[in-house]
């Protein structure tokens, strides 16, 4: 737990957030600001800043959060196709330093990003 880190204050509970799903190790809950009709992020409740981090410290880490993606987008139904982004460090355009992975359903999604 990270007293400044976002993504730890909602693991917290600290900052309220709309939850779709929890394990011991993960939470996944909507984004504020959705790109895409579905738009949630799963994290590991554990703190690790980036992927990078994560795989250093335990590629279960990372594997744990991808496999949770899944089960998300089985939940919101996106049995169509949907899109999984972890973005990383300053140029993947990581905005928020606590891993997270987004997915991203309920419409088409172009390639390639921006
Ligand atoms: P990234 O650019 O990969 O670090 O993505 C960070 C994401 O966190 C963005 O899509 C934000 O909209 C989202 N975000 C920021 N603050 C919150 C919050 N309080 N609750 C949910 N999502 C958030
Ligand atoms: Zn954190």
């Amino acid at each position: 737990m990270s007293d400044s880190c976002l993504f730890c204050r909602i693991v917290a509970g600290e900052i309220p957030a709309t939850i779709v799903d929890e394990t011991d190790t993960t939470l996944a809950f909507r984004d504020i600001s959705p790109v895409s009709p579905t738009h949630v992020l799963i994290i590991p409740k554990a703190h690790v800043a980036t992927l990078d981090e994560a795989v250093a410290v335990d590629p279960a880490i990372a594997a744990d959060v991808i496999a949770r993606c899944v089960h998300v987008a089985q939940l919101e139904g996106l049995a169509g196709g949907y899109r999984v982004v972890i973005n990383n460090g300053p140029l993947g355009g990581q905005q928020v330093g606590h891993l997270h992975a987004h997915v991203l359903g309920g419409r088409a999604h172009s390639w390639p990003p921006g």
